[in-house]
């Protein structure tokens, strides 16, 4: 399976090898093949019309000796290599190059037509079985007193052409396999290029999938394939994180959830079998109610979570005021406030501020950013809500001076179950749900929230909602 790739690509080099050869073979032979017969038949025409118009017509007006001509035609077919007839319209051997003048038996050629040519101006066979192998022919004929007298008749062997088509057909396949190993070089790229990263990322998504999420592995090219690994890598790394994540989550959760059952647990034993005496009933009856209450929020967390994170929560938007809920929100945590010593300043624009969204979601949010900024706070220290609008939009900023957020914690602040190491210490109570569910909500109402926070100075939290422009004056 993880070999096919490579092996389509060699299967297609080597259709690509044996397609190129039986194409030099057959239409690169017969091409060339074509083109020397016809080159070799014009000379020859040629040299048959020449003959035909000197030596031979002065034969036919007897101006001449046979044994004359037979001289100078001999002497023409040695320096040409050809074979030179000069033969009657009926077929009469009158003079053969390649033989000598023998008037007692003449020779004849059975058959003899001039129109074998067909139109052309050569024909290729045994020439009325004059020959026992295959010859190029070509005629012309002899005219005298506006008659054809006879005809001069040149012959080539076959083998000079053969010979040639074969030398051209031996360069046409150097030329091939040179350009076989030429194209070694796109194989071998092909290799270098796509199919190492490609083996090396099928190899890691089958890591993945095997469940080895912190699997590495490196693509040092920057085309398609180097951006293909690194996003894969990124993806596996942030997958491990979300894993890593789930898995102190879930760690966090069983300790959450184990501590106020063991002390729940503790205080009813104690009661029972009187270790606790029942004037004091009262007293822990009220502690056990504090950790009942821990535990139901962390079960609304999640619970709240899970409904948001399910597809199409459901906005119940109205128009409202958000600086009352601003307000409100402030108020309901003033008692807690008071025990820390910490002021809570709100510098809200207009009197009203009309928003259209779902109002028991953004008091959720502004009850969750508040009740972050007042436990990661100090001890007599401040905390500043602000508003600001602009372009239809209002800024809700939750601003404190407490222990900030370390650099490299920022962007993991709205992820599920996290809590920073800093924070610990401050809040043992804190599930880590909060601002995901906070950031959750914000988005489901289209809108955005940031933060902003520097370690030991502060944070500072801006989340934006549409204004509604309506009843706005
Ligand atoms: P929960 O809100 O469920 O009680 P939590 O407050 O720990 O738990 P989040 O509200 O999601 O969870 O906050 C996640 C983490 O982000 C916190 O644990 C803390 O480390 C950090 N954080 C949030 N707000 C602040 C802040 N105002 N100042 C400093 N750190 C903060
Ligand atoms: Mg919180």
């Amino acid at each position: 399976m993880r070999r096919t790739l490579y092996l389509k690509f060699l299967v297609a080099y080597l259709i690509f090898g044996f397609f190129g050869f039986i194409i030099v073979a057959t239409f690169v032979y017969n091409m060339t093949e074509d083109h020397f017969k016809k080159e070799t038949a014009e000379a020859m025409y040629q040299e048959a019309n020449m003959i035909a118009g000197s030596y031979a017509s002065d034969l036919y007006q007897n101006q001449t000796s046979l044994d004359a001509v037979k001289n100078q035609i001999d002497g023409l077919a040695a320096y040409t290599g050809n074979i030179i007839w000069i033969i009657n319209p009926s077929g009469r051997m009158v003079l053969d190059s390649s033989s000598d003048i023998d008037v007692s038996t003449p020779k004849y050629i059975s058959g003899f037509n001039p129109t074998i040519t067909k139109g052309s101006y050569y024909t290729i066979g045994t020439f009325f079985q004059s020959f026992d192998q295959d010859v190029i022919s070509v005629f012309a004929p002899i005219t005298y007193n506006y008659k054809v007298q006879g005809y001069v008749v040149i012959h080539q062997t076959m083998e000079d052409i053969s010979y040639r088509t074969n030398k051209v057909l031996n360069i046409s396949y150097i030329m091939l396999v040179i350009l076989f190993v030429l194209s070694l070089i796109i194989l071998i790229f092909f290799t270098e290029v796509v199919y190492i990263p490609l083996r090396k990322i099928t190899e890691a998504t089958e890591q993945y999938a095997s469940g080895n999420m912190h699997y590495e592995f490196s693509v040092e090219s920057e085309d398609e394939m180097g951006y293909l690994a690194a996003s894969l890598n990124y993806m596996a790394s942030e997958i491990a994180k979300t894993e890593d994540n789930q898995k102190k989550f879930v760690a966090n959760v069983s300790h959450d959830f184990r501590s106020p059952l063991t002390s729940i647990k503790g205080y009813l034993e104690a009661m029972i079998d009187g270790t606790i005496p029942p004037e004091l009933h009262d007293k822990y009856l009220h502690i056990v109610l504090n950790e009942t209450d821990r535990l139901t929020k962390l079960t609304n967390s999640l619970l709240t979570l899970n409904n948001l994170n399910m597809r199409g929560v459901i906005l119940e938007k109205s128009v409202f005021d958000l600086n009352q809920v601003i307000r409100n929100v402030a108020m309901s945590f003033e008692g807690t406030c008071n025990a820390k010593s910490i002021q809570i300043k709100l510098e809200l624009t207009g009197d009203e501020m009309p928003v259209l969204a779902d109002m028991s979601k953004i008091q959720q949010v502004l009850y969750n950013l508040l009740d972050n900024a007042i436990k990661f706070s100090h001890h007599n220290s401040s905390i500043k809500i602000e508003t600001v609008e602009r372009k239809n939009k209002v800024f809700t900023s939750v601003k404190d001076y407490g222990i900030g957020i370390p650099k490299d914690d920022l962007k993991l602040v709205f992820d599920r179950f996290y809590k920073s190491d800093l924070s610990r210490g401050k809040d043992k109570k804190g599930t880590g749900l909060g601002l995901s569910i906070t950031k959750e909500i914000i988005q489901a109402h289209e809108e955005h929230i940031n933060v902003i926070s520097t370690e030991g100075v502060g944070t500072e939290f801006i989340f934006s909602l549409p204004v509604a422009e309506d009843n706005h004056d």
